[in-house]
């Protein structure tokens, strides 16, 4: 196959592995494969496809319009959107059977539309353990459970799951994880004092699913990991037995020998010390490659060079070295495939995280999906 010379190499065998390797991992619970934010990248429907080819169960969005779009493409496997607006298309969402979370005021939209279409909506009860962001706080949590008792009753919705998200899990030495699952199982208790105990009890993103059985219940939500990035800062992916489902490849575009002394990029920040030969990358901050990532790896001809100065809107240089057999068209990889150069690699030099890096990599770069 001839790629673009500028292209994110999308190996959806990969996710499907990775899906695979933290199923075994989780079982008997089932896996949410979290496809939000374009497949964190990767291509929404490529991702969730290549996840159900994989053995996922389920598919999580943030936003009831991400699920919709899978609907529309066909993919029939229960979806849970779990991040809405007041404009939310709730209605859309309980005619094509997507499950919605639901931390609080939400109930009361949900439970209209489902009256309107005479159809009872599937929601998952979310509350907030201590990650300070969506979901009932512990003090709402017993009304909103009597709420939602009151709603099913009336055959206006079926509470599916009860569900929180967790807020270290990727420092597994830190204790707030202990104690994000003790308030989670308190508030199932509550649940069950109030008549609720849905199948699907869910607290695990993919550092919890990989380090933390007790927080495995029914089912794991894993986004990172499924694409074949570690959530650890200590771990790479191999170590944990995942591959890399991205590689950001291009091709060189220039080459040109320059004396000591030379200034890179804009700014000026870096000076190279000795005469040298620079390679003209073309990618940039408009493709998602972070502008203060001096210092990141990418190989070519299977070795390593580094960024060199402020990486601009289309383009960044690397250092080739005084003597050099890189030429312009050599194929570069950033990160992914073959490299052994992690995204986490990328995120380290622009001080983020990996998931950060893939989920940026701009409309501009094409994803070609092998
Ligand atoms: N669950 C929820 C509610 C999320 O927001 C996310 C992603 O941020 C995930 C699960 C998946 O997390 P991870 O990519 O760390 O597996």
């Amino acid at each position: 196959m001839s790629l673009p010379e500028r292209a994110a190499i999308i190996d959806a065998a990969a996710i499907a592995h990775n899906v695979a390797t933290i199923g075994e991992f989780v079982r008997p619970a089932k896996v949410l494969a979290a496809v939000k934010a374009d497949g964190y990248g990767h291509g929404l429907i490529t991702a969730a496809r290549a996840a159900l080819a994989g053995g996922a169960d389920w598919l999580g969005t943030a936003h009831i319009e991400e699920a919709l779009q899978l609907r529309a493409a066909g993919i029939d496997a229960p979806i849970l959107a779990w991040l809405h607006t007041t404009g939310a298309s709730f209605r859309a969402a309980i005619e094509q059977h997507i499950d919605l979370g639901i931390s609080g005021w939400e109930l009361d939209r949900v439970v209209a539309a489902a009256q309107e279409l005479h159809e009872p909506a599937r929601v998952h009860l979310k509350i907030d353990t201590g990650l300070g962001r969506n979901g009932a706080t512990v003090a709402d949590w017993p009304a909103l459970v009597a709420r939602a008792a009151e709603h099913r009753n009336r055959g206006l919705i079926s509470v599916e799951g009860i569900f929180t998200h967790l807020a270290v899990a990727d420092e597994p030495d830190r204790r707030e994880t202990d104690q994000q699952l003790s308030v989670f199982r308190e508030a199932l208790v509550t649940a069950e004092a109030g008549g609720l105990v849905p199948d699907l009890r869910h607290a695990a993103n993919t550092p919890a699913a990989l380090s933390r059985p007790d927080a495995h219940f029914d089912m794991v939500r894993v986004g990172v990991g499924i694409y074949g990035q570690s959530p650890f800062a200590d771990r790479t992916a191999a170590s944990l037995g995942l591959s890399p489902a991205m590689e950001l490849r291009t091709t060189v575009a220039n080459v040109k020998r320059v004396p000591a002394g030379q200034g890179i990029s804009y700014g000026l920040t870096h000076r190279v010390e000795a005469p040298t030969h620079l390679g003209l990358i073309p990618i940039g901050y408009a493709d998602g490659v972070p502008r203060i990532a001096a210092g990141a790896p990418v190989l070519i001809r299977d070795r390593r060079y580094h960024s060199a100065g402020r990486v601009a809107m289309d383009q960044f240089v690397v250092d080739l070295g005084e003597q050099t057999d890189v030429q312009v068209g050599d194929e570069v990889t950033l990160f992914g495939g073959k490299s052994g150069i992690e995204a986490a690699d990328w995120g380290a030099a622009a001080q983020t995280i990996n998931y950060e890096i893939i989920t940026r990599i701009g409309a501009r770069v094409p994803r070609v999906v092998i």
